[in-house]
C-alpha cells in the first residue's frame, strides 16, 4: 500500500523534496489537481515525507482517515487517468 496525499494538502511543496525516488508531484493544472500527488506504483514507502509536511496531508493508504478516504483515488487518477509526471515539464 503506497502513502497518499489528502485533501488537507496546500502545495507547500516539502514533501517532494524529502521523497528518495521523486514520485511526488504538483497536481497541474491547478484547477483541476488541486494537490500534490503521489505515484502509487512508484512510492517505496518509505515515510520520509510523513515529517516533511506541516499539515499532516500525507498517510499511509490504510491509515487515511475516514473523512479524507474519498482523497485516495486522486493519487491513481493522477497518474493513470490525468497528465502524471508529462504536466511537470509544462
Ligand atoms: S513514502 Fe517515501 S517513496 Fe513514498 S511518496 Fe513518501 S517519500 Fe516518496
Ligand atoms: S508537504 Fe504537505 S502541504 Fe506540502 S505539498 Fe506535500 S502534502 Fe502538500
Amino acid at each position: 500500500m503506497p502513502y497518499v496525499i489528502t485533501g488537507l494538502c496546500n502545495r507547500h511543496g516539502g514533501c517532494a523534496l524529502a521523497c528518495p525516488v521523486a514520485c511526488i508531484v504538483p497536481g497541474n493544472p491547478v484547477e483541476q489537481w488541486p494537490y500534490y500527488y503521489i505515484d502509487p506504483d512508484a512510492c517505496i514507502d518509505c515515510g520520509l515525507c510523513v515529517p516533511a509536511c506541516p499539515y499532516n496531508a500525507i498517510w499511509p493508504e490504510e491509515n487515511v482517515p475516514d473523512f479524507l478516504r474519498a482523497d485516495i483515488q486522486g493519487n491513481y487518477d493522477y497518474f493513470a487517468k490525468g497528465p502524471g509526471y508529462a504536466a511537470q515539464t509544462l
